[in-house]
């Protein structure tokens, strides 16, 4: 079983229901309602060093690429993060680090208007546990399902950056060194937080892309059920993908992760003009369109012929 039938299978089970549950498990958050006119948006994920970053991260990255990752997920649904809490699991007392990490953590609290609200802090291998509560007007939400047959769906930026940040850092035959802005959204992304709040009244569906487009946009079909056509021609590959072997730059981009950009589907009716006039936070791109086969995505390559991806990307199990 991978993650997903994991969770699927052990734990999406209908035990409890509680009325102010709006959206369990399976989405990029939870929403639960708050009051007659606010929803509460809670999302949770686990850093692990040597999994999720690479051992040896100077702890001021540790501290951006922790923090960003979990205002990703709030900004796929539409909400403004709020309040967080912290747990974190540390080998040892270091104060360096702790100095190193907290002096950065803090300094995002006070760009995204966070409070740090509370915590855990154990001893153990390095690993950085968030949890993000966000706000949004109530039934405004953005989520996983809704895209129809017919929609077009759009990236909000260059995709692959992050992928091949870190395989040119792990030491691989690559002598093409990535650029600074490609080396710098793999430790310091930018969640899409304004951008999440524009598309709430455009978006059919939305997600953000952590594990590469191929399984995110997957997600969307499989909550959606629905199918999608993506041309890989229409990808916007970051840059020094470009000058790489084609199949490999498409595997990086594809299936590679990291990238935090949002992927959302919208109406055929709307116009890139219309788009541009509500969308004034963020580059987006068209890559595809939905149609009605479930849950199928094709990748349509040259010629128009189907293209089968080399690699599956990053599975925890
Ligand atoms: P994301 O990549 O957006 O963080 P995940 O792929 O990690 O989302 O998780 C998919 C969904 O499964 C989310 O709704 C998440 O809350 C839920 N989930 C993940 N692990 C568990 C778990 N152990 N128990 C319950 N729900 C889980
Ligand atoms: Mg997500």
């Amino acid at each position: 079983m991978n993650e997903f039938e994991i969770i699927e299978h052990y734990f999406k089970l209908p035990l409890i229901n509680q009325k102010e549950v709006k959206l369990g498990i399976g989405d990029d958050a939870a929403v639960i309602s708050l009051s007659q006119d606010k929803e509460l948006v809670v999302s949770i994920d686990t850093l692990v060093e040597g999994v999720h970053f690479l051992k040896g991260l100077s702890p001021k990255d540790v501290a951006n690429k922790s923090l960003l990752v979990n205002l990703s997920d709030i900004a796929a649904m539409g909400a403004t993060p709020r309040w967080i809490t912290l747990s974190l699991t540390l080998p040892e007392n270091n104060s360096v680090w702790l100095e190193g990490f907290s002096k950065q953590f803090n300094k995002l609290l006070k760009n995204y208007s966070l409070a740090l609200i509370g915590g855990d802090l154990t001893k153990g291998p390095l690993s950085i546990t968030i949890q993000a509560h966000g706000i949004i007007p109530k039934g405004k939400f953005l989520q996983r399902s809704g895209a129809k047959p017919g929609d077009y769906i759009y990236v909000t930026g260059e995709l692959g950056a992050a992928a091949y940040a870190l395989r040119y850092l792990k030491n691989t035959d690559d002598n093409l060194k990535p650029t600074n802005d490609e080396l710098e959204k793999l430790n310091k992304p930018e969640p899409k937080i304004q951008t999440g709040l524009e598309l709430r009244d455009i978006a059919t569906s939305c997600i953000d892309i952590s594990d590469g487009l191929f399984t995110d946009l997957s997600h969307i079909l499989n909550c959606s059920k629905v199918g999608a056509d993506v041309k890989l021609n229409d990808i916007p590959y970051s840059k020094t993908l470009l000058k790489l072997d084609k199949d490999l730059a498409i595997d990086l981009a594809l299936t590679g992760g990291d990238d935090y950009e949002l992927c959302f589907t919208a109406p055929s009716n709307l116009s890139k003009s219309d788009l541009e006039k509500k969308i004034t936070t963020s580059k987006f791109f068209k890559v595809g369109r939905i149609n009605q086969l479930d849950s199928k995505l094709n990748l349509i390559g040259d010629d128009k012929k189907i293209y089968k991806l080399k690699s599956v990307g990053y599975q925890h199990f």
